[in-house]
């Protein structure tokens, strides 16, 4: 068996785990594979042992990548600016990564343009860390009213975030809760057009906790392909 392979199965091992243990049905968490710095190779036989969603931080590894993978949901989850937008419009099922209105506005227009809705999510900040992207919980209302007002062609599924990078279980927890309760509190204000059922939140480090925090999707890269070689 390769490493991929054991890697992947582990992964899911612990995955449905952490969802029985919730109380939870495994099948309500989606793995997201996350493939940034590996090669084609590498995902396609990912894909062949049944990863069907694939998750990349960068628009021009999407573009570079694309035409060697086999078909696959593609999830873009880094930053994204919004003059990038046009490269990946048709490329990709979710973008997790949506931070403003003006980001919005371009989403909706490419999608326009390509006869697609976008399905999106709002990246939040929610441990206030100020090297990370994404918007304040306290502004997530607002954003989701304006968006979902404005643009036909962009449709919000929920949130995600990046925890900060720690072994503080307590932390992530607070972060994770935080999350759950702010997608909760939104989902109550039934902001017609805008749906909470996606959660995006839970890496390699965490995914376990996230999963019995509410996640619904979690995004693994090292803790199914290895370290990553950023040399490359
Ligand atoms: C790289 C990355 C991940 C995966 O990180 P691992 O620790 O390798 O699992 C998840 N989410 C985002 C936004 C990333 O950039």
């Amino acid at each position: 068996m390769s490493y991929i392979s054991e890697n992947l199965e582990q992964v899911r091992k612990n995955i449905k785990a952490a969802a029985e243990e919730a109380g939870r049905n495994p099948e309500d968490i989606t793995l997201i594979a996350v493939t940034k710095t590996y090669g084609t190779d590498v995902m396609n036989e990912a894909i062949d042992l049944g990863a069907c969603d694939i998750g990349e931080n960068r628009v021009q590894e999407v573009m570079e990548k694309f035409e060697n993978v086999k078909p696959v949901r593609w999830h873009l989850i880094g930053h994204l600016q919004k003059n990038k937008v046009k490269y990946i419009i048709d490329k990709v099922e979710l973008i997790h990564s949506v931070d403003s209105f003006d980001l919005a506005k371009e989403i909706d227009r490419q999608a326009k343009k390509h006869g697609k809705v976008q399905n999106i999510l709002l990246e939040v900040n929610v441990s206030g860390e100020e090297s990370k992207f994404g918007i304040n919980p306290d502004e997530c209302e607002e954003l989701c009213r304006s968006i979902s007002a404005e643009f036909e062609n962009v449709k919000i599924k929920g949130l995600m975030t990046v925890a900060p990078f720690t072994d503080d279980e307590e932390l992530l927890i607070r972060v994770f809760d935080g999350m759950k309760k702010l997608a909760e509190d939104i989902k109550e204000k039934n902001i017609p057009g805008v749906s909470m059922d996606e959660l995006s939140m839970g890496m390699t480090n965490d995914y376990a906790l996230a999963i019995k925090h509410g996640a619904t999707m979690v995004r693994v890269g090292t803790g199914i392909f290895g370290k990553r070689d950023y040399t490359k």
